[in-house]
């Protein structure tokens, strides 16, 4: 197993110095003038130019060299079970792979892959309750993993909900995956998920393994869930017209994930990109699943959104970060006073075409990752996963 990390609440000062480019997560201002970001006790202090922010009595210093520091990446979608392991491709230390890949939260839809998942009500809301004990207690590598995603079956009442929210269930799994496909039965327990606080997906598409169904944009639109799960499909996607009415009838959360239809997700986010809702799309990876785990998939995602969708890489990096956080209320994502210190350092990967990082993904390359930080602590140095980066940053004190 690969080293787990308690959630007790991170002490210290961190500094990173000589930043070359900073990537906010925020698309109203993607790039921010600034050198420097010092983190307190596991949260953004303040950032900007380093002559102006007080760096002293630093108990971690890193020089990034020049390279660009971002918010931690975003997983809005993968399929954990317990710990470090996954059985649907049966293997251990994924997170931790993923952590490599500069992820540094991630999103449960659901712990679909346990063997022997309980589908009676009383079960499922024990696992959804077990899972997320489990994951707030204990992060894999470092990562932060927001789970307890229970998959809903016919005959749950409003009292299931409350009771779920009373115990800490802050997510549905994907709407869909279970007994409840009907657009009618599927609005009624999603709107009981909403009242108590807890936020919901819907798969979307045809089935993604057997066992699973086809559910399409009209039983999307009448469930009415906070995140169009997998609008690419998960594998199959739905037609590219139905796709065009998810994005313009509603106003939920267009998730574009790895394990998708690669065509679907360009159509689906130049669709929300042209209807100026650019705020809407966030990312996903939808693994562990049966097209494998990616511990880069993410970062592939966004070079295939930048380079053959044409959007700017600052612009496709907060689709992954920003976005992500303010759709589902997490405190990490932005650059921001206030927020957690997860970054995660990357340069243009060694031989890459471009000149740049941003032209680099711009044409289509994986930046590398040089340091991921979680907290304010460093998790992870030079990624194992990614291409190396050109120039790697260095802690120096
Ligand atoms: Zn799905």
């Amino acid at each position: 197993m690969s080293l787990t990390v308690s959630t007790a609440p991170p002490k210290g000062k961190t500094v990173v110095r000589n930043i070359g480019l900073m990537l906010s997560g925020d698309l109203a201002q993607p790039i921010l003038d600034a050198d420097c970001i010092v983190a307190v006790d596991g949260r953004i202090d303040s950032f900007g130019a380093e002559a102006d922010l007080n760096t002293a009595g630093a108990d971690t210093v890193i020089d990034a060299k020049g390279t660009t520091l971002a918010p931690g990446l975003i997983d809005s979608h993968v399929h954990p079970v317990f710990g470090d392991w996954t059985p649907r491709q049966n293997q251990f230390n994924w997170i931790d792979s993923f952590l490599n890949g500069g992820v540094t939260t991630m999103i449960s839809a659901g712990e679909v892959h346990l063997p022997g998942r309980p589908k009676d009500i009383v079960g499922l809301k024990a696992l959804a309750v077990t899972a997320q004990r489990a994951f707030d207690a204990m992060r894999p590598a470092g990562m932060k993993v927001h789970a307890g995603a229970p998959v809903i079956e016919q005959g749950m009442e409003e009292e299931d909900f409350a009771e779920m929210a009373r115990n800490g269930v802050k997510l549905l799994g994907e709407v869909g995956l279970g007994g409840v496909k009907q657009g009618e039965e599927a609005k009624q327990m999603v709107a009981w998920a909403r009242k108590y606080g807890i936020q919901s997906t819907i798969h979307t598409g045809g089935p993604s393994i057997p066992g699973s169904g086809l559910i399409d944009k009209d039983v999307v639109l009448e469930a009415d869930a906070d995140v169009i799960g997998h609008i690419n499909g998960g594998h199959t996607a739905l037609p590219l017209d139905q796709i065009r009415c998810l994005c313009e009838q509603c106003s939920r959360a267009v998730e574009i994930v790895h394990n998708g239809n690669e065509l679907a997700a360009l159509y689906a986010m130049r669709t929300t990109m042209e209807l100026g809702q650019p705020e809407r799309i966030i990312l996903g990876t939808d693994s562990p699943a049966g097209s494998g785990v990616q511990p880069l998939g993410i970062l592939r995602l966004i070079a295939m959104l930048s380079s053959i969708g044409e959007v700017p890489p600052e612009i496709v990096f907060c689709f992954a970060t920003g976005n992500t956080a303010r759709m589902r209320d997490l405190d990490v994502g932005l650059i921001e006073e206030g927020r957690a210190a997860d970054f995660v350092i990357m340069d243009k990967a060694q031989h890459s075409a471009g000149g740049t990082i941003l032209e680099s993904v711009r044409m289509g390359d994986v930046p590398g990752v040089g340091m991921v930080i979680v907290d304010g602590a460093v998790r992870c140095g030079r990624s194992r996963n990614t291409p190396p980066a050109t120039t790697l940053p260095e802690v120096v004190g």
